[in-house]
């Protein structure tokens, strides 16, 4: 059992994905009427075995509902220009209604360069600098997965966020940064207190230890232990690290950026890894590459 407190609450990525998955089903059966099958293209350079686990967990979760998931596997050397063509290729092909390029990126390619030439209509990652930039302005468009995910677990467990103090630990453009934005709007889920913290913050337990809701996403397991976290906080971690462990078949095992074991002692609730965010970044892919579709048969949501 991980807790008896009647006062905490497991928050379980697993449970909110399958509800959400469940709930896709009338919009694909609507698409499939029009003779529109949603379909992502992904696109993975090189060998990095995380990278690999991924692309293959989101190839099958597509495929468990019928949905079109094509990998383009390119070698770790591939240039700048076979990606730039590649994806306007892919843009041009009307099987895909969202792109994907599995990040990170080899070190010799420009990932900003690479994400620009993404047709923002098929932007499955919601993080083209066009998207971002209405998603700042609070304008309709697709949404970058972990954040919408972390919004959707909130809601799920009805867990406030107007008024409260949100401090997120990592400002990447696919994490902090976007759900900085998603949580300070002026809407609900919205109306919070954010405070971004990074690798150069001083006093960050201070910090951290003055958060209602605390969303770390810095890729150091285990990093953030109960003295960086206030009594009956919410806890959201994001962090998923490999770590060797000889007793198991494949010889790791993943652990979050939070040290699960005492945190979830001192919190009201937390996110488990695996099983928390993970889940929900994969579902609010396919909740994007289904949204698109709709776009393009231009059908309401
Ligand atoms: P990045 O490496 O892009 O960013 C990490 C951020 O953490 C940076 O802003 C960095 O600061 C900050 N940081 C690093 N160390 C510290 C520290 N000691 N104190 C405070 N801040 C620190 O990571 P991502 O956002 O891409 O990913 C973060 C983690 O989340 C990873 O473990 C990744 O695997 C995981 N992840 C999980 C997803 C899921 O679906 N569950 C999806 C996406 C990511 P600075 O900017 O100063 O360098």
């Amino acid at each position: 059992m991980l807790a008896m407190r009647s006062d905490f609450q497991l928050l379980d990525g697993k449970l909110v994905a399958r509800k959400l998955r469940d709930a896709f089903a009338s919009r694909i059966d609507r698409l499939r009427e029009l003779g529109i099958v949603p379909g992502l293209a992904v696109i993975l350079v090189g060998d990095d075995p995380a990278s690999r686990v991924y692309v293959r967990n989101k190839e099958r979760a597509f495929q468990k509902l019928g949905l079109v998931s094509d990998v383009y596997h390119l070698d770790s050397n591939a240039s700048q220009e076979r990606i730039l063509e590649l994806i306007e290729e892919l843009n041009e092909n009307q099987k895909y209604h969202g792109i994907l390029v599995q990040l990170p990126l080899p070190s010799h390619l420009n990932e900003f360069e690479i994400i620009e030439r993404i047709s923002p209509d098929k932007d499955a990652d919601g993080i083209h600098p066009c998207n971002i930039g209405l998603m700042a302005t609070g304008q309709d468009c697709p949404l970058p997965c972990t954040p919408h995910g972390i919004l959707k677990i909130l809601e799920h467990y009805e867990l406030e966020v107007e008024g409260r103090h949100v401090v997120i630990v990592g400002r990447s453009n696919i994490v902090g940064k976007p759900l900085a934005l998603l949580l300070m709007q002026k809407r609900s889920p919205g109306n919070a207190t954010v405070t971004i913290c990074h690798s150069k913050t001083k006093n960050l337990k201070e910090i951290t230890s003055s958060a209602d809701i605390l969303v770390v996403a810095i890729g150091k397991p285990e990093y953030i232990d109960e003295s960086y976290v206030k009594n009956g906080a919410v806890v959201i971690d994001v962090g998923t690290n490999r770590i060797e462990d000889s007793s198991v078949q494949n010889g790791y095992r993943l652990v979050g950026d939070v040290k699960f074991s005492s945190v979830k002692e001192k919190v009201r609730a937390i996110t488990p890894v695996p099983g928390g965010v993970g889940p929900m970044t994969i579902t609010m892919l396919i909740y994007n590459t289904i949204y698109l579709a709709e776009k393009t048969a231009a059908l309401p949501k």
